[in-house]
């Protein structure tokens, strides 16, 4: 057993000895690295044979025969000069690993007979030199040996051939020699080129290592790179999605505010033009309030899709956020070229939508603002635009407005108004009006509407129309709504107890409980009853913030006053805030009434509004009556009161006292 386990021991010793004299094949990169660095020291290799065989050659001219010291020495040198060229030549080929591979097992291979015909020359002479001859044959194998395992240094198999084809027959040589100084030559030799063997040894595995932690560090860096690359994309995508809207697709207001700035410096650096477009849609809010939020969306989809499809290099398209959309048309942009886009844009939103649980439709308002007719910065032309679109919608009907002089006079205007509204001393300046509603049937004054007026010292009279809108939006109107309250109270109070009092609020009294709250403490401070005050609120105050303005609705309603909804008929979700809300009156707008016996669509509207009161309970209020034939009309189709400049004008406070006196001795004597 212990026979065969050492028999095993051995063969397994010589297998490893002999896979020590072979090129390893197991890593083909290490391979080509062996070969890179070994290629280098090739010719180094054949010089030192060839100067050694040459200086040795020399000193035994005349003693030993030609053939060995002229002829061989001669062809040997040729053939070492041959092979250094092949491979200086050879030597910035770029070569696989397996070409690396076979070449360096033909060196590896060659190593061998090139050892024993050297070693088998070099001991040829021995027998003709004398003592000093023969040193120089012993001091040519010590040298070249050692030599060559400096140059073998990368190609460790061969350096071990070598080191053994040489260093065996030398030392036999040398100890059969029977002389100590060679016999101490030999040994002396073993000795160093074992230690050279070790040395090389340790330099390959060094080397080893070095390859493989140079290689990690390649695959480091390369999944470096890979990570970095594969962060690059994440980053894109995450770009991507900033600038990109989420429902519809569409690149977002961000986005579309960065192509602005953009279009804006390529157009104004160059003489281009450029037009910037906003589109709102009219009657979203109604499929959103009545179908739900989900048919919202298939709503705003439906459009996203249409309007992408007018896109091109020159126009791009974008949703700005809810129902708005933005266009950018770069290039030789003309008015009406734009107002072609307008149409077609107008044409593609008007087209029926499916829903699903039906076919709803929506139509579409553009506003344009062209540069460089308008507009000194990317921004500016966007207001400009979004104004024109303000425009568009306060006609009421779909379509496209180009910002013109006639808004750009406006907007002005509107800069004036601002400007002073925001000196003003509103105590002072703030008046109000009344204007007096009429029971039809008796035709005797019911109630008063207090209309406010303005007298700026620096800008005259301005008409509630443009400075209330104003004060909205700059937030003064919280304090005017105050003052004026209290004013009109004040005037209330002193008519006799059937008169009420509608009184205007607008939507920023509803938007916030405090507000609400502060108009419930003005009308219990007054001592005036307050179910004899009548709030008219409008569509644009409910459509804000639903909830809140309901909620303030619903706490004027306790304290006891009733709640018109002002000018209906003009906004588009009527109906279901009709429903929704605790109202007590209707106002059914003026412009139905204007051309009533002419036009069929507003007797039909106002028809079909006072059933619609009638059903819900709902008393009915008809403003702007001018004419004797407007009123017959009204009265035919049932209207119970009514109010406009046939019955009276806004009038002082003043005045309504001496309307409502005559009134009094008029029903008194009759
Ligand atoms: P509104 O509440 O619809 O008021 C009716 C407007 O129509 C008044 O204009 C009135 O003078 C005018 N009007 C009355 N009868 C006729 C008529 O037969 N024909 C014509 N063409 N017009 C008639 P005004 O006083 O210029 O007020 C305009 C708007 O300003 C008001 O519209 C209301 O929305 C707002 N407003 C007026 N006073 C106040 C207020 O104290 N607070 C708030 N928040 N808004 C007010
Ligand atoms: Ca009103
Ligand atoms: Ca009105």
């Amino acid at each position: 057993m212990e026979h065969l386990a050492d028999r095993r021991n051995l063969t397994t010793g010589i297998r490893q000895a002999i896979a020590l004299l072979k090129v390893p094949a197991d890593n083909p990169a290490l391979t080509a690295a062996q070969f890179d660095a070994f290629s280098k020291q090739v010719p180094l290799l054949y010089f030192i044979l060839a100067t050694n065989l040459i200086s040795l050659s020399l000193t035994h001219q005349g003693a030993a025969p030609d053939y060995l010291v002229v002829y061989l020495p001669a062809v040997l040198t040729f053939l070492f000069a041959l092979r250094s060229l092949i491979w200086l030549r050879g030597r910035n080929r770029q070569r696989t690993p397996a070409q690396a591979y076979r070449q360096l097992r033909a060196t590896n291979i060659l190593s061998f007979p090139i050892a024993v015909v050297c070693t088998a020359w070099s001991l040829s002479l021995l027998p003709y030199g004398n003592a000093y001859q023969n040193a120089h044959v012993a001091f040519f194998m010590a040298i070249t040996v050692i030599g060559c395992i400096f140059c073998l240094m990368h190609l460790r198999s061969a350096a071990l051939i070598v080191t053994v084809t040489v260093n065996l027959p030398f030392f036999v040589v040398m100890c059969l020699s029977g002389e100590p100084t060679f016999i101490a030559t030999g040994v002396n030799v073993i000795l160093v080129t074992m230690a050279m063997i070790m040395i090389l040894i340790s330099h390959y595995r060094d080397f080893r290592q070095l390859h493989e932690s140079r290689n990690v560090l390649m695959l480091q860096q390369q999944a470096l790179q890979e990570q970095n690359k594969a962060m690059q994309a994440l980053s894109d995508e995450n770009l991507r999605l900033a600038n990109l809207d989420s429902l519809t697709l569409l690149a977002n207001r961000r986005s579309f505010f960065q192509m602005l700035e953009t279009a804006f410096s390529r157009a104004s650096g160059s003489d281009g033009r450029l037009a910037v477009g906003v589109i709102d849609l009219d009657g979203f809010k109604p499929v959103n309030d009545l179908y739900g939020h989900s048919a919202g969306d298939k709503v705003l989809i439906e459009i996203g899709n249409r309007l992408s499809t007018i896109a091109d290099e020159r126009l791009s398209v974008y949703r700005l956020g809810g129902d708005e959309f933005g266009l950018l048309f770069q290039g030789d942009v003309a008015e009406g070229d734009t107002i072609t886009l307008g149409e077609k844009v107008c044409e593609l939103i008007a087209e029926r939508i499916n829903i699903g649980s039906g076919m709803v439709q929506v139509t579409g308002s553009v506003g344009f603002a062209l540069y460089p007719d308008v507009g000194k910065t990317g921004q500016e032309i966007y207001e400009l635009a979004d104004y024109a679109l303000y425009t568009a919608k306060r006609r009421h009907r779909a379509g496209t407005v180009i910002f013109n002089a006639v808004q750009a006079n406006e907007l002005n205007r509107q800069k004036v108004v601002e400007e002073a509204l925001v000196s003003a001393d509103l105590d002072e300046e703030l008046s109000l009006v009344f204007q007096p509603i009429t029971c039809v049937d008796r035709r005797i004054c019911i109630g008063f509407e207090a209309l406010a007026r303005w007298d700026s010292p620096r800008i005259g009279r301005v008409s509630p129309v443009e400075f209330i809108p104003v004060a909205e939006h700059n937030g003064r109107i919280t304090l005017m709504t105050r003052i004026l309250l209290e004013r009109a109270l004040k005037t209330a109070s002193l008519w006799p107890e059937d008169i009420y009092l509608s009184f205007n609020l607008s939507p920023h009294d509803l938007t916030s409980p405090e507000n609400t709250l502060k108009i419930v403490a003005i009308v219990l401070k007054s001592g005036f009853d307050p179910r004899r005050i009548n709030f008219e609120i409008t569509e644009t105050a409910v459509m804000h913030d639903f909830e809140q303005a309901s909620a303030s609705i619903q706490m004027l309603r306790e304290l006891g006053a009733g709640i018109s909804l002002d000018d209906f008929g003009t906004g588009y979700s009527s109906l279901n805030h009709v429903h929704k809300l605790p109202l007590t009156k209707i106002k059914i707008d003026g412009s139905f009434v204007r051309n009533i016996h002419t036009r069929k669509t507003s007797f039909n509207i106002v028809k079909s509004v006072l059933a619609l009161c009638a059903e819900m309970e709902l008393e009915a209020i008809v403003e702007g009556v001018e004419t004797e034939e407007e009123l017959r009309i009204l009265e035919n189709l049932g209207v119970r009161a009514v109010q406009g400049y046939y019955f009276g004008k806004p009038m002082s406070a003043e005045d309504t006292l001496k309307q409502l006196a005559l009134q009094k001795t008029q029903a008194l004597a009759s």
